[in-house]
């Protein structure tokens, strides 16, 4: 299958659909989520809470999306989080130069050139507007952060273009309020927004998206805490650059360097097994170590989980050692003091961090999820992150079956996320079912009304057991689980 097959299935289906779709000229780059898309987004996030916000007691915090000039320019956003653009000199078309040097010479380009070596490349490849064939101008920079104005002054602000740096202005107060001890993770769900030069990657690239972040709050003295050590008989995928990954014991991966404390082994280990639990392929998982070239300037080792696609490696989390930088940056700005007590001694604590992109990460399990099987489509999703969970089903519209029928979803509804369907051909039901992922089905038929047991069908097996009634509330956590 293909991101195009994906998609379709996904808009067909209520997962997600083009932004303001009836406008004509909507920008690319938005996306909403329909009704099983927020279900099955929901689910998603519920996971990430429990396999490792709750798992890992960390502190989830929800902050403010529209932060004030002066937290970015601490972040370093400000100055540098931009895209070297190029305009036409005539159409005053305008592109990402990297990305236009790259289609025209068939080569990577490397994204961290300063502006006269991208000017070189221009040049010495001849390259010139795409559209109109005119000269283009020289090289400038494009910062990627929406502005915002605040009140009637018109106050600079920028719509946050990740979500930690609530995390890092608050650390103080939730240092002085929560009792924490480091080691310590901090979690935030919510959206960000990156203002993309042009975004063709549909729902890959987005200008508005989910991040679940999460930051590790540390000092060097815990890098190598024995707490960390149920991590070492795990196992971890690890990849030396563009390779198959090598799947090896965290213990090993710290004696060969490749991870290079029990900390981070500790952290990449939880965030691998967060994906295979909820229904990734282990095989198809990596932790690709970033080279020098890739890496922020602030880190000093990185790690991106990747997952294999129809569209390539994708990158679904960022996994960078990011030292003190954000906190003694955010102190230097803020004048607030960010630091804490080790030893009667003033540390600013460091930070690994693990950043996840939701969206992407929901579109890698439903291509891994997506079977087509004897003529049939379905959703292998598992129940954990399945958007319903159960679907009830009267045989036909008649003889009082759709009566018992709703009688039993409006018992399960309850305790489940339940779907009653009552139209159409019983075929075309478990079809609709199959393709939103829905692991069992409910059959109400004639039988029903006379032996009260009903049939229920597994989305994976296709094989039917015929259930009593009375049974199906105790019967299905067994079942989901
Ligand atoms: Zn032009």
């Amino acid at each position: 299958m293909n991101y195009e097959e994906v998609m379709n299935l996904a808009t067909r289906r209520g997962f997600f659909l083009r932004s303001a779709e009836s406008y004509s000229s909507t920008p690319a780059g938005f996306w909403d989520y329909g009704p099983l898309g927020v279900q099955f987004k929901n689910r998603f996030i519920e996971m990430w809470r429990k396999m490792l916000v709750r798992r890992d007691a960390m502190v989830e915090i929800d902050t403010a999306q529209i932060m004030p000039k002066n937290v970015f320019v601490a972040s370093g956003h400000l100055a540098s989080f931009s895209d070297p653009v190029i305009e036409c000199g005539s159409c005053h078309s305008i592109f990402r130069a990297d990305k236009l040097i790259e289609e025209r010479t068939k080569k990577n380009t490397p994204e961290k050139l300063d502006d006269q070596a991208y000017d070189m490349l221009i040049q010495q490849n001849r390259i010139a507007c795409p559209n109109c064939n005119s000269p283009l101008k020289g090289t400038k920079r494009f910062n990627m952060m929406f502005r915002v104005g605040i009140g009637p002054q018109n106050e600079e602000a920028y719509l946050r273009p990740e979500t930690c740096q609530g995390i890092f202005v608050d650390f103080p107060y939730l240092f002085k309020t929560q009792r924490i001890k480091l080691p310590k993770g901090f979690a935030q769900y919510g959206k960000s927004f990156r203002n993309e030069i042009a975004p063709r990657q549909g729902i890959l690239r987005q200008r508005e998206f989910y991040q679940a972040e999460i930051e590790v709050l540390f000092t060097p003295a815990n890098l190598d805490d024995p707490r960390f050590d149920e991590a070492l008989g795990r196992p971890i995928n690890i990849a030396e650059g563009d390779t198959e990954p090598r799947r090896m014991l965290a213990s090993d991966a710290l004696k060969e360097q490749v991870v290079p404390s029990k900390l981070i082994a500790y952290y990449l280990t939880l965030i691998q097994s967060f994906y295979e639990e909820i229904g990734l392929d282990p095989s198809n998982i990596r932790l690709r170590r970033l080279t020098d070239e890739e890496k922020a300037f602030y880190s000093s080792v990185a790690y991106d989980l990747e997952v294999r696609t129809s569209v390539g490696w994708l990158e679904l989390v960022a996994c960078n050692y990011r030292s003190d930088y954000d906190l003694k940056r955010h102190s230097e700005v803020s004048g607030s003091d960010f630091t804490i007590d080790e030893g009667g001694k003033r540390v600013t604590p460091h930070v690994f961090e693990l950043s996840m992109g939701v969206d992407r990460s929901l579109y890698a399990l439903l291509e891994n999820c997506y079977k087509v099987e004897e003529g049939r489509t379905y959703l292998s999703l598992r129940a954990a992150v399945a958007p319903i969970q159960v679907g009830i089903f009267p045989l036909v519209t008649k003889d009082g079956l759709p009566e018992a029928a709703t009688e039993i979803y409006r018992s399960l509804i309850k305790e489940f996320d339940a779907l009653y369907d009552g139209s159409g051909s019983i075929g075309r039901r478990y079809a609709r079912a199959d393709e939103a992922g829905v692991p069992f089905c409910i059959t109400v038929d004639h039988d029903t009304l006379s032996t009260k047991t009903v049939t229920v069908r597994n989305r994976d097996s296709k094989s039917q057991e015929r259930v009593a009634v009375s049974e199906l509330e105790l019967m299905l956590p067994k079942l989901l689980r």
